[in-house]
């Protein structure tokens, strides 16, 4: 049995991994992604994270990785399915059956895109439906593709589609955009970019690979990819038995990282928390790295 089990790779879990290295804890790395580096490598343009001005959320992500490598951290690759109590700490079960068992685990799961909750979103996922442009946005090379959102990242990702896209339409629900007015007053100068309101993508249509979307105005847009921006749910159905989740599904935790379920900790975007940043969830890691050692001390 391990000291402490990490699940997830991203910015919270990849700081608890440095974090319990230096303090010599007995500690594994278990990720959805081989070489995963969470979310944050979707982000176009990483600006508001300490010393990384100019740098891309991918750049970012990896020298994260790599800090972690140094230090030789263990990483496992594979999906955490159940999580359950053993004697002595926790059993966490992957995809495929392997077990392991830790003395205290860190949540560090993070959010996943939410759905459009249409036809054709699932059965044309990864065949024109995507979530991230930065990891499928070249594949649209003038070509016409569509961004679903209203946000920042629906008006970044819009942008950057721009600069290599025959056509961008943008397309929200409501008549005013959340996101950056500065974005949208570029994004209003392209000739190639058509922004609709007050629509909603109805269905999306295509055999083999997207080649339509039907709007609830009624309106039928030939495209080749569509990207959805719009927000995101905390992955936590895994232990939603385990700890005690907020009324959005966000697990209840404080700056010290502790849940409701003693030697069980969180970090990162999917406890409850006023900002969800990168900033925010590398603290959280620190932070519950020394709650585990606390909590390890105190039951040895
Ligand atoms: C497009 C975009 C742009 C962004 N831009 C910025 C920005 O400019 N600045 C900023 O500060 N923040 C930005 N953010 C937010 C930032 O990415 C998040 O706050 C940050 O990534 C949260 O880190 P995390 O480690 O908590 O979660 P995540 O990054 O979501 O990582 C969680 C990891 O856990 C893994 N995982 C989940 N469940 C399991 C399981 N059951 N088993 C194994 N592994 C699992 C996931 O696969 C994932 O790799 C952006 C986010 C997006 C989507």
């Amino acid at each position: 049995m391990i000291d402490l089990l990490i699940i997830g790779s991203g910015p919270a879990g990849l700081s608890a991994a440095v974090y319990a290295k230096r303090s010599n804890l007995d500690v594994m790395v278990a990720e959805k992604e081989f070489l995963g580096t969470g979310q944050i490598a979707g982000s176009i343009r990483v600006d508001n994270y300490l010393g990384s001005f100019g740098m891309s959320g991918y750049e970012l992500g990896e020298s994260f990785r790599h800090h972690a490598e140094e230090l030789r951290v263990p990483f496992y690759t594979g999906e955490a399915v159940s999580i359950r109590r053993s004697p002595g700490g926790w059993k966490t079960e992957f995809y495929g059956g392997e077990i392991l068992e830790a003395r205290t685990i860190i949540f560090a799961g993070g959010t996943v895109p939410r759905s459009l909750n249409v036809p054709g979103e699932q059965e044309l996922a990864g065949r024109g439906v995507s979530s991230c442009v930065v990891c499928d946005g070249p594949l649209y090379r003038d070509k016409t593709t569509a961004v679903v959102g209203g946000g920042d990242t629906a008006l970044d990702s819009a942008l950057y589609l721009a600069d290599m896209c025959k056509k961008v339409y943008l397309i929200h629900w409501r008549k005013d955009f959340r996101g950056n007015h500065v974005t949208l007053e570029k994004l209003r100068e392209r000739d190639n970019v058509e922004i609709i309101r007050n629509a909603a993508v109805k269905t999306i249509n295509g055999t083999d690979i997207v080649s339509s979307i039907t709007l609830t105005n009624g309106r039928l847009l030939k495209v080749d990819g569509l990207f959805k921006a719009i927000g995101s749910d905390p992955g936590t159905a895994l232990v939603k038995d385990i700890v005690r989740l907020d009324a959005y599904g966000y697990i209840l935790a404080g700056e010290d990282c502790s849940t409701t379920a003693d030697g069980f900790f969180v970090a990162g975007d999917v406890r409850t928390k006023r900002l969800r940043q990168i900033s925010t969830a590398v603290a959280d890691g620190a932070n519950a790295v020394f709650s585990a050692i606390a909590y390890l001390k105190a039951n040895e």
